[in-house]
């Protein structure tokens, strides 16, 4: 029944008893009025009990047997999809922040103005011990730690601390307050334990630099200062000349060897471009008879070379790891001392080994000695004139050939050194 009902049936009642009065038949259409009176107020009483029976699931849709209700039935109905889908999407908005906070690898934790947790998300789990139970309790009840203390206090001008991980005594964990207005803070704790570690190698790198260019540099201006102004005959200056000539060199290798670790470092990975076929017999034939000529020693270096065996790479990179091993060999064995140099084929590779007699490396510098400037014997390594970066550049090139270097050692008695490349079809 639409709102304009009542009048209508008042209309007619009315109607009903002027025409009866007037043409004398009150009784009939008074009886008649009181039909329809009571027809529409059954109808009435059956629409409000179909609106009580969908009132209780208002969010399906109204029938059409609502009668006079219907209309409001259906504007109620509408509004409150509306508001459901409304909250539909703000409760699946909340769930994606709450999943995707999940993922990400810092902690965080909602505090309200008396540092009392409100939430945290997942990580705040694995680096401090937070559980989803602890919203509702003081954070610094949960992470007693003095710095978190000083980090909460207002007193204290301070945004940043660095803790160790209440989790893992071997992690470092860095905490940063932020105040949102009056009544909200984050604690926001990431791990800086692997930064900590780059940074204190990249200070390391740079004092292990300076201190290796120091020494041959103090050499050459002790002797500089030595002969300055002095009136030398040409025997005493050849000398002197002649002595300059091994620091300068030891400062040329050294430089030499930082840019090729720096080239190694900087560049990407060799792509199918780069790459040439390297016939790696006669390649450390060549070496061989380089490294040879060099030395001032008589090893015994036997080459046992498979021909036909070649491998993609880069040539200059593959000839500076064959160059690094066997000046290696020859370094840390003694004057005579028997090397042995093989390329052979195994398994559908190329594997390179060499085998020296030497001093050996003990298993605990095994695995360092590819670390910049890792010397085993620190003492006496200007004596032996290496670098401190040959391994460090043999691991680089054979990480960027997939390939990495393999050590077999026994203190005393000698070394093996070995990898393998994939040889070319
Ligand atoms: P270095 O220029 O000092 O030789 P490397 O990076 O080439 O630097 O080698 C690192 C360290 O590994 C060396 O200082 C040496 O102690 C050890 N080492 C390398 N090759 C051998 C070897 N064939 N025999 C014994 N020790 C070796």
């Amino acid at each position: 029944m639409s709102p304009s009902a009542p009048i209508a049936l008042t209309v007619v009642v009315v109607g009903l008893l002027a025409v009866g009065w007037f043409f004398g038949v009150i009784l009939w259409t008074t009886g008649a009025a009181l039909v329809i009176v009571f027809l529409a107020y059954a109808q009435g009483i059956r629409d409000r009990a179909e609106f009580a029976r969908w009132a209780k699931r208002p969010l399906k849709s109204p029938p059409d047997s609502l009668g006079r209700f219907y209309e409001d039935s259906k504007s109620l109905h509408d509004a409150l999809n509306l508001e459901r889908s409304r909250n539909r999407r703000w409760l699946g908005l909340a769930r994606r922040f709450r999943d995707t906070s999940d993922l990400i690898p810092d902690a965080w934790i909602v505090l309200d103005q008396r540092m009392m947790i409100e939430a945290v998300n997942r990580a705040a789990t694995t680096l401090l011990g937070l559980e989803q139970t602890d919203v509702g309790r003081p954070i610094s009840a949960l992470v007693r730690h003095p710095e978190i203390i000083r980090l909460l206090s207002d007193e204290e001008d301070l945004n940043i601390v660095e803790i160790t991980s209440p989790t893992d005594d071997q992690k470092k964990l860095e905490l940063r307050l932020i105040r949102i207005g009056e009544d909200q803070n984050i604690l926001m704790a990431r791990d800086v334990t692997e930064l900590n570690r780059l940074l204190s190698m990249r200070q390391d790198f740079i004092a292990n630099v300076s201190h290796e260019l120091r020494s041959p540099l103090t050499v050459l201006i002790g002797y500089i200062e030595s002969i300055y102004g002095e009136d030398l005959d040409p025997d005493t200056t050849k000398q002197i000349i002649h002595r300059l000539d091994a620091p300068a060199q030891r400062m040329k290798s050294l430089v030499d060897d930082l840019l090729t670790l720096t080239r190694l470092e900087a560049s990407p990975e060799p792509e199918l471009d780069d790459l040439a076929r390297i016939d790696c017999a006669t390649l450390i034939h060549a070496i061989s008879q380089e490294a040879s000529s060099l030395k001032n020693e008589n090893h015994s270096i036997s080459l046992d070379l498979e021909r036909n065996l070649s491998v993609m790479g880069v040539g200059d990179e593959l000839h500076s790891v064959f160059m690094n091993l066997l000046t290696n060999a020859i370094r840390y064995s003694p004057d005579g001392g028997q090397i042995t140099v093989r390329w052979y084929q195994l398994e559908g590779n190329a594997r390179f080994e060499i085998s020296d007699e030497g001093l050996g490396i003990a298993p605990e510098h095994i695995t360092r000695i590819t670390e910049r400037f890792y010397r085993v014997d620190p003492s006496s390594f200007r004596a032996k004139g290496g670098t401190g970066l040959g391994l460090a550049i043999v691991k680089h090139v054979l990480r960027r050939h997939q390939s990495s270097l393999q050590v077999k050692s026994k203190q005393s008695e000698g070394s093996t050194f070995y990898f393998d490349l994939p040889r070319a079809e």
